[in-house]
């Protein structure tokens, strides 16, 4: 065998595997089929339970002082209310948050990984897994047009949303019930910018909702994003959202009046609300987008992949402890229970929230409440960003 772990993408979810399993003395290897820096399609917003998970692992140095932190959130439908209010103080959690660059977090959550023991190959990628009577035994990897097979005691797919790893062994479930369609773009010169992350689910673009999240003091993140079965029934177009968003959305428009595009405008997709995967089979665990643990609210999965990542990092140690191996038997001790167990009830509420109460009337409604008291608007910020356990 030539690794304990052989761990495909190293995103957020893969390079959290890697630094726990390789900081337990696990011999690990992560490849990623691009070179970091890359670009990954993201709004960059960083909560704060996972700058908690980020704070653990020991990069608060990484982060303070040299990205945008956001202190709190505005809400606005387009109608009446615009609810700003502060991220409200936890034991917890801090009560900040970062806009990076997806450029620039993962290549330092990459590099803090090799940092602490994991091999890392970059500009290999996984075109399979290795299987053996239904087993996964490691993967097979192309790299300047070399093939490759590398065996392990297990593997872990963090290949993201459109894991190779996942889709070769059937684990991958397209319901558009937990599929969502986004895009996003940066502009430059942007007017009244803040250390708020802005969330609106404007009546002009509605069911979509859109964004404008502070990288710096005159660049944001701009992006619209819906659920597949709304855009598949209401026969959306995301295009036109994003420049409703940006020229008509009653609180944007002022904000992006006279601002430049400095990139391109990208999409992506996310499943969200852990109904758009399978999680495991024999020998390899899911994590992260690969499994389908993005918040169904919010669309935020950077928190659930790090924290995905440990959790297949320490069930994978906790075979060791028992078997005295890697290798991963989901009928003996499956890793879904563990996902069940910690997000199974939020996920599936806010997964039913959204489907029934994501209207423009509703949210007029929501916002009016919520602007009425302060313990209110800290409950909805606690709900959104799920800043309990
Ligand atoms: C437009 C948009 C906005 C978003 N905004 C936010 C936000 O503001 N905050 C937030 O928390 N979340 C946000 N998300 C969700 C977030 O981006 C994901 O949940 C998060 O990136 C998941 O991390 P991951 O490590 O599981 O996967 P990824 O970050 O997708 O990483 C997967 C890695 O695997 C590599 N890879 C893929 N296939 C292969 C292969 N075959 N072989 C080798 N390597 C491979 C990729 O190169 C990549 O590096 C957003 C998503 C989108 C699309």
């Amino acid at each position: 065998m030539d690794y304990d772990v052989v761990i495909a993408g190293g995103g957020p979810g893969g390079s959290s595997a890697a630094c726990y399993l390789a900081r337990h003395g696990a011999k690990v290897l992560v490849l990623d089929k691009e070179k970091f820096p890359r670009e990954k399609v993201c709004g960059d917003g960083i909560a704060p339970r996972a700058v908690r998970t980020l704070y653990s692992m020991g990069l608060r140095d990484r982060l303070e002082g040299n990205f945008n932190k956001f202190h709190g959130f505005v809400f606005s439908g387009g109608g009446r209310y615009y609810v700003k209010s502060k991220i409200p103080p936890t034991t917890n959690f801090p009560d900040h948050g970062y806009i990076i660059r997806r450029l620039d977090l993962d290549k330092i959550l990459l590099d803090f990984a090799r940092e602490n023991g994991a091999e890392v190959w970059e500009g290999h990628e996984v075109t399979a897994p290795l299987v053996k009577d239904g087993r996964v035994f490691g993967v097979k990897a192309l790299h300047e047009g070399k093939e490759m097979e590398i065996t392990a005691g297990a593997v872990i797919g963090a290949d993201g949303v459109h894991s190779v790893l996942a889709s070769s062994m059937g684990l991958l479930v397209n319901n558009p019930v937990h599929l969502g369609l986004t895009l996003r773009q940066y502009f430059e010169g942007v007017n009244d910018i803040g250390d708020y992350l802005e969330i609106y689910p404007d009546k002009s673009i509605s069911p979509a909702c859109g964004w404008v999240f502070p990288v710096t003091e005159t660049v944001a993140n701009v992006g619209v994003g819906a659920m597949l079965y709304h855009v598949r029934k209401k026969n959306i177009s995301l295009k036109r959202s994003m420049e409703k968003f940006i020229r008509e959305a009653k609180h944007v428009a002022p904000k992006l009046e006279g601002a430049t595009p400095i990139s391109t405008c990208r999409g992506g997709l996310i499943r969200v609300g852990l109904g758009a995967s399978k999680f495991e089979c024999p020998g390899l665990l899911l994590v992260g987008e690969a499994a389908s643990v993005t918040n169904p609210i919010s669309g935020e999965g950077i928190t659930y992949a790090l924290e995905t990542g440990e959790m297949a990092a320490a069930h994978l140690l906790d075979n060791v402890s028992s078997s005295g191996e890697f290798r991963h038997n989901p009928a003996a001790n499956p890793f879904r229970d563990k996902l069940m167990e910690r997000y199974n009830s939020y996920f599936s509420k806010g997964t039913m929230c959204i489907k029934r109460y994501y209207k423009p009337l509703f949210m007029d409604i929501l916002l009016t409440a919520v602007n009425l008291r302060k313990d209110y608007r800290d409950y909805m910020i606690r709900a959104l960003m799920y800043l309990r356990h």
